[in-house]
């Protein structure tokens, strides 16, 4: 079963809370501390957070903001007043939902579920960086490294190794690189693929003394573990 934390320094709501949601079967952990909050959010495989706003020490949003620098957890935060600008300010730090209390505990246990299942439907978190030994790409800058050293890629010359190295131990025909990495402008022209080739061996197989990219005779070229 899930597990729910929940966040708030009123003992009535949090108490009344944590009787309600450990009646639906849910596993429950509380604090009425927000930093206290952040942490627990981010250590004790907590699956959703329900967050007050007003909070002693770091108030709700703060808390919501840090949450969302290191996790996706989904997060459901409450307020006292029907305050449009605390509103705003926790929807734009990333929580996923939001109650003014004082609220019906239907329509949040039903808020609960959407959050998640939204979680559970949520595909993998993207690769963030793909190795091959020494050298290491970083898909989100789109930069390529060797041992701590950057390499000066072009944009095509990324990419190419990008789709190599997740086609990894397969042997990629010049037309499929072409598909893959190029745009129609350079439609059935596959020497260009050769001429890149080339350049992603100057700047790696050759500056560092290995083997990188082999060519396969009549078939095109593949990337080896
Ligand atoms: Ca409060």
């Amino acid at each position: 079963m899930a597990r729910i934390l929940i966040v708030e320094d009123e003992l009535k709501i949090a108490r009344f809370l944590e009787l309600e949601l450990k009646h639906e079967g849910y596993d429950v952990l509380i604090t009425g501390d927000g930093r206290q909050g952040l942490s627990m959010a981010l250590n004790e495989d907590v699956d959703l957070v329900i967050l007050d706003i007003m909070l002693p020490g770091i108030n709700g949003i703060e808390v919501c903001r840090r949450i969302r620098q290191e996790s996706q957890i989904p997060i459901i935060m409450l307020t006292a007043k029907d305050d449009v600008t605390d509103k705003v300010a926790g929807l734009d730090t990333g929580a996923d939902d939001y109650m003014t209390k004082p609220f019906a505990i239907e329509e949040l246990l039903a808020r609960i579920r959407v959050a998640l299942n939204r979680k559970q439907n949520k595909k993998e978190p993207k690769l963030e960086s793909l190795r091959h030994g020494e050298l290491k790409l970083n898909l989100s800058s789109h930069s390529a490294f060797y041992g701590d050293e950057e390499l000066s890629l072009t944009k095509k010359e990324y990419e190419l190794l990008e789709y190599m190295l997740k086609n990894k131990n397969i042997v990629l025909s010049r037309e499929q690189m072409l598909n893959n990495v190029w745009d129609y402008e350079y439609f059935g022209d596959t020497n260009v693929v050769d001429v890149y080739i080339r350049y992603l061996r100057q700047k790696i197989d050759e500056k560092y003394g290995i083997h990188l990219i082999s060519t396969v005779r009549g078939v095109g070229y593949i990337i080896k573990d």
